[in-house]
């Protein structure tokens, strides 16, 4: 007996925020260690004043060679704890991930881990940017204060592209293995919290089974950007549509409007 996919889902965006957290924990933690070392080596006189320009144009380099690519890998391997959460999600509609499935959700991983990274490189950008400004002006390098935004701010920036981006994922897996089994309907699914938005709430309070016209039809407020069917609320939304059979929204106690229910009787 599975549990059912609201369940799945909701225990998912929890387990995700946390492994997210984690993730984009340790991804400050490096960032910051790196630039201390590189404060230090400045401050010790390894590094000249003539070649510290040269070191900071070469930041995104220095941050590989120290081990940026295991904090990427990291984010891989969130996305393989993602695709084990999709094959039960799948299971539990009665479908099969098949290696096609996985093989296409691959695609999906490659470009999210490009963002990923293309995030961190804009972070890593805008503090080169800070400090070389800061060299041609004459001005001594603050370390202190551009370390101390440097990793938060590239971790806030990662966390809220994860945030997204894998509750989308697992949402375009979905939606995709919905359209194959012919199921139309989907509920809202996802935590109900403090931090919760108030479309998402609204949505999950309703507590109701909808057709995937109306879905698309509905609009959160990124403007189109991000859409409801593909991304709930939006950025950061922890939400997400469990395709569900009229018969199953009925048994799991969600309100199936009328139109649907003749469709129950059917199969
Ligand atoms: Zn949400």
């Amino acid at each position: 007996m599975h549990k059912p996919l609201p369940t799945l889902i909701e225990q998912r965006a929890e387990a995700r925020s946390r492994q997210i957290k984690a993730v984009v924990g340790s991804l400050e933690r490096f960032l910051n260690r790196h630039l201390t070392r590189l404060l230090e080596r400045v401050q010790s006189g390894e590094i000249s004043a003539a070649n510290l320009a040269q070191t900071i144009g070469k930041l995104y380099e220095g941050l590989r060679a120290a081990g940026l690519a295991e904090e990427l890998r990291r984010i891989e391997r969130l996305y393989s704890s993602e695709l084990e959460a999709l094959r039960d999600e799948v299971e539990a509609l009665d479908g099969v991930l098949t290696d096609f499935d996985v093989a296409q959700a691959r695609v999906l991983i490659e470009s999210d881990l490009e963002n990923a990274a293309t995030r961190i490189n804009e972070v890593v950008g805008s503090v080169r940017g800070t400090m070389m400004r800061s060299i041609l002006a004459g001005t001594p390098l603050d370390f202190a204060a551009i370390t101390a935004s440097f990793g938060a701010r590239a971790a806030a920036q990662v966390e809220a592209e994860l945030n997204t981006n894998m509750s989308a994922f697992n949402q375009a897996v979905l939606n995709d293995k919905a359209e194959e089994l012919g199921i139309e309907t989907f509920v809202y699914s996802g935590p109900n919290d403090d931090v919760t938005r108030d479309f998402c709430r609204d949505l999950l309070e309703q507590n109701k089974l909808w057709a995937r016209e109306d879905i698309e039809a509905m609009q959160n407020d990124t403007n189109g950007k991000l859409p409801v069917m593909e991304t709930g609320g939006g950025w950061n939304c922890r939400h997400q549509w469990a395709p569900l059979r009229p018969k199953d929204a009925e048994e799991l106690g969600f309100d199936v409007p009328a139109e649907f229910q003749s469709e129950a009787v059917e199969s």
